[in-house]
């Protein structure tokens, strides 16, 4: 018998391996995740830095009989870097994103995934066109991933002057792909990121060359979120050992209070004493089992602050309610955010909206849009923990909805850390404090909406009485 043949496999590899974790199992989701991923990091360049979004979405038919199709975004974001930008097209587990803020990206995959999709089924490498704010170039570039060894290779550069103070990316892929079976949930993505961003000005254009776009409605943009420190309580061993490796704390008193939020002096002696380490220990010396004693004393302490929610960008209800209005056209809108709250050390924010009657057509059960970090997740709704609340738990009778009616409910959770069920990013799982926070948003916005059927249920009875 032949020996086992052992190696290791990289980070490139692996996900080129297993594309359906990451929302590339098939030519309909692939091309769907290809907008996806583009827009969201187009979203990301662009509001994060407080800029108006103005983003152009084509998909072109390059050859429709072998569902060759070509998906192009261009933004007015922050640009890349040109020493940057072969790392963030070429590279699997690249970002500008790992830090404690809310952003749509976040594991530095979107993108590499859709680069790779496009050369394993076209063959053909990624083009990118892009100018940094301040920059007096404009720089394209050529982007292939190298699956075995997760360097990207780059077959063509090239930069010009630029004239006037353009910025901005724009991302062109070519694939095959299932325009025909995606099509309708790809436009329905478009629309509900236009309502969760009334600001943002958005517009795609088909293969059939049909041109629908959401104008932006108003200038009032989210604060941006800012970096926080990270909270003791979402902390684990290894998060701790990079904690201490990038600090310049010489003690382990000083490393608590300098790199952790809510820590001070008073704090930080409890912690120790509780971990039973030296204060003035040099953190870079911990063995493993003074790492995981600081830990556990993190875990079990009682009266740290709630996790800052500085880094949360929640939308607000002013603006939920502009989206809601100016796309879904209904007799009744209203929105909440509620206030910040924590699950395992991670903070987040839940915010609902209700949109009913109008052009909004009846239908059997509540019409759910569920957003994670402004990102609208049209996939798996049955198993999200909004769905359990909305369309399980709620009984909308209490609230004088009977079905068939024309009822939108959108449920929005901005956090630091969303508990996807998937790198996909498709449902959220069943946290019970974010459970809970959506049910009593959903509920005091119900309440709402209750107020103004009876009140149009009187009026109609007056009328009625009127009349006879
Ligand atoms: P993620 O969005 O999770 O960080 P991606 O692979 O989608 O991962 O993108 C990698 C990086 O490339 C981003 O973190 C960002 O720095 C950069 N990037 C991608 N698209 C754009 C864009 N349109 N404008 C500016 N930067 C971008
Ligand atoms: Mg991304």
């Amino acid at each position: 018998v032949r020996a086992e043949q052992y190696r290791g496999m990289g980070a490139a590899e692996f996900f080129y391996r297993n594309k359906e974790i990451a929302g590339f199992g098939n030519p309909t989701r692939a091309i769907y995740q290809t907008v996806r991923e583009l827009v969201e990091n187009s979203l990301d360049a662009t509001e994060v830095h407080k800029i108006p979004p103005k983003i152009v979405v084509q998909v072109e038919a390059v050859d429709p009989d072998k569902n060759i199709y070509r998906v192009t975004v261009d933004d007015n974001g922050i640009g890349i870097p040109p020493d940057k930008a072969p790392y963030a097209f070429g590279r699997v587990l690249y970002s500008s994103k790992y830090v404690a803020r809310q952003t749509r990206g976040m594991y530095g995959l979107g993108v590499k995934m859709a680069v790779l999709y496009g050369q394993m089924t076209v063959g053909k490498p990624t083009l990118v066109i892009t100018s940094p704010r301040g920059s007096k170039f404009t720089y394209r570039f050529k982007v292939k991933v190298n699956v075995k060894t997760n360097e990207p290779e780059v077959p063509e550069k090239g930069e010009w002057p630029k004239s006037g103070d353009w910025h901005g990316t724009r991302v062109s892929i070519e694939l095959v792909g299932d325009w025909r079976r995606a099509r309708t949930k790809i436009l329905e993505y478009i629309k509900r990121t236009a309502i969760i961003a009334p600001y943002a000005d958005i517009t795609i254009i088909t293969p059939e060359g049909i041109l629908v776009r959401y104008p932006r409605k108003t200038y009032e943009m989210p604060e941006p979120p800012k970096e926080a420190k990270p909270h003791p309580k979402g902390i684990d061993i290894e998060a701790l050992r990079q904690i201490i490796d990038k600090s310049k704390a010489k003690t382990l008193k000083q490393l608590l209070i300098t790199e952790f939020q809510s820590i001070g002096p008073k704090t930080a002696s409890v912690l120790l004493k509780r971990a039973g380490l030296e204060p003035d220990l040099n953190p870079k010396t911990l063995t493993d089992d003074q790492l995981k004693a600081l830990v556990d004393a993190f875990h079990s302490y009682e009266k740290f602050r709630p996790p800052s929610p500085e880094p949360l960008s929640p939308i607000g209800a002013e603006l939920i309610k502009i989206g809601l209005k100016s796309v879904l056209k209904p007799e009744f809108v209203e929105a909440v955010t509620r206030r910040p709250s924590a699950y395992g050390g991670h903070p987040f924010i839940v915010e609902v909206g209700i949109a009913y009657g109008g052009e909004i057509p009846p239908a059997d059960q509540p019409v759910l849009y569920r957003y994670a970090n402004k990102i609208p997740l049209l996939y798996d709704e049955k198993s999200d923990v909004a769905w359990k609340v909305v369309g399980e738990t709620i009984d909308w009778s209490n609230y004088k909805v009977s079905f068939p009616a024309p009822l939108v409910v959108l449920v929005h959770i901005a956090s630091t850390k969303v508990p996807y069920k998937g790198v996909g990013k498709e449902s959220v799982m069943e946290v019970p404090e974010i459970e809970r926070e959506i049910r009593l948003a959903v509920q005091e916005v119900a309440r709402k909406l209750k107020r103004y059927l009876t009140k149009k249920e009187k009026e109609e009875e007056l009328q009625k009485k009127v009349i006879t």
